[in-house]
């Protein structure tokens, strides 16, 4: 039977890169979405809106080739082949050669932009699914059979199943009274992207200064621009962030010799190139990432330190799990807002988040200072994993996404 007009299968708050995903993933399953954003696409494509890059891993790329989005970034992304950590100006590093563990990039890093415009292209295709932007819910109601929801234009909207897309001050998880653990890391993300005088050949440096991770990502080349230097990479800069705010406020030489200190001059000459932006770092975990008629995915579930570059590609794991259980729930009729349902996403989900978020959160305690014995025992922890191979190939699959029991989408095959 056809649904009235303001009726969906999903009711999905946050058309971000997470929450716009999962809406394709199930339009393209004949499920029907409404995405509801506060924000538009215009505002959100503007070049000015995120100059952040994100690394895609080898996992998160499948899943994008399996909905069909891949093809509009592709030419834009820059392959990862080879990544090196090192503890300061210490000599020490670990190396990671994509060709130890397969033939395939551990990812490639793409502008956030480029991302966003893969989907909106993607999504415009979907047939049973719209968008409300600007819009945001003021009241919602998950008892019952159906979700209702009610926008602050007026608008009402019914669903089986609502989910929580809106980012890390999630308003759906708080209308849903659902708490989260959280700590400030006093630290801050500056980012930039530099073009640089010499290619940087795939290679991904991360090294661990005392205020914390700096990384150098390779972007695919921009030949059309009008820069210098075609080469170029995105850099994370995490300072202090009682520091940020002066360095921010750099003039250009400045901020570019600040630069220069920490990259050093292995690419030849370097200039900043655009404007930077600057986000500080915390850490969130909701207690739970289910309600009822409720699911929470992506940064409204859970929001980690970027030092690995795996918060987006932990959302996108939500997408697919989610989509998985959701997809076989309607394919036998099933309710797809039922508790088990919910359930099947929360047991899916959960360890893998607390497991990198512990990771992440040990790794950025271990490295981000220079006390002496702690930098000595890193050191020769670097050395010891650089040099035991089994070990090493284990993070290097962990970087690709490419462990434990992974939804049918991100293998490559159809929902
Ligand atoms: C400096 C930095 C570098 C990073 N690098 C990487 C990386 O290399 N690799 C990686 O995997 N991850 C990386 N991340 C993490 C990644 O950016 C996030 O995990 C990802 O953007 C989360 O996507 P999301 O869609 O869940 O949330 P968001 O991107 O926050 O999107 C939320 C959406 O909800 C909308 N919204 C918000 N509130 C409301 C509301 N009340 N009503 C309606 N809509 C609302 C917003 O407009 C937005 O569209 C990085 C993060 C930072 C800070």
């Amino acid at each position: 039977m056809a649904k009235p007009k303001d009726d969906f299968d999903l009711l999905i708050t946050g058309g971000g890169l997470v929450g716009l995903t999962l809406a394709i993933a199930m339009d393209r399953a004949g499920l029907s979405c409404a995405i509801v954003d506060n924000q538009t696409p215009a505002h959100t494509l503007a070049p000015d809106f995120d100059g952040r890059t994100c690394a895609i891993a080898y996992g998160s790329r499948l899943l994008l080739e399996t909905l069909d989005i891949w093809p509009a970034m592709a030419d834009f992304a820059g392959p990862i082949l080879d990544i090196r950590v090192s503890d300061g100006d210490s000599g020490l590093f670990l190396h990671y050669d994509h060709r130890d563990v397969g033939d395939q990039p551990f990812g490639h890093i793409v502008e956030n932009r480029v991302i966003r415009h893969a989907l909106y292209k993607a999504f415009e295709g979907c047939t049973h699914s719209r968008l409300f932007a600007p819009a945001e819910v003021e009241t919602i109601d998950f008892g019952g059979k159906r979700v209702h929801a009610r926008l602050k234009d007026g608008r009402e909207l019914t669903a089986a199943l609502a989910v929580a897309a809106d980012g890390r001050r999630s308003a759906l998880r708080d209308m849903a009274a659902i708490g989260v653990d959280e700590w400030q890391y006093n630290q801050t993300a500056i980012v930039c992207t530099v073009a640089h005088e010499k290619p940087h050949l795939g290679i991904a440096q991360e090294r661990f200064l005392p205020a914390g991770p700096f990384a150098i990502l390779p972007m695919a080349e921009d030949s059309e621009s009008a820069l210098e230097y075609p080469h170029r990479s995105s850099i994370v800069w995490t300072e202090r962030t009682k520091l940020a705010p002066a360095l921010m406020g750099l003039g250009e030489e400045g901020f570019g010799a600040e630069l220069v200190r920490r990259f050093g001059d292995y690419l030849g000459d370097l200039k900043v190139t655009g404007p930077r932006w600057s986000y500080p770092l915390s850490l969130q975990h909701a207690r739970s990432y289910i309600g009822p008629r409720l699911a929470l995915i992506g940064d409204a579930a859970h929001a980690i330190h970027p030092i690995s570059g795996q918060g987006l590609n932990l959302g996108l794991r939500d997408v697919a799990a989610l989509a998985e259980v959701v997809a076989d729930a309607h394919r036998l009729d099933r309710d797809i807002g039922s508790q088990e349902v919910l359930r099947r996403y929360q047991g899916w989900r959960r360890f893998d988040v607390v497991v990198l978020m512990a990771v992440t959160d040990g790794l950025n305690r271990l490295f981000s200072n220079d006390i002496a014995p702690l930098r000595l025992a890193r050191d020769i922890g670097l050395g010891l994993v650089n040099r035991a191979g089994p070990l090493k190939k284990i993070f290097m699959r962990h970087a690709m996404g490419n462990v434990g029991d992974l939804p049918r989408s991100m293998q490559g095959r159809p929902l």
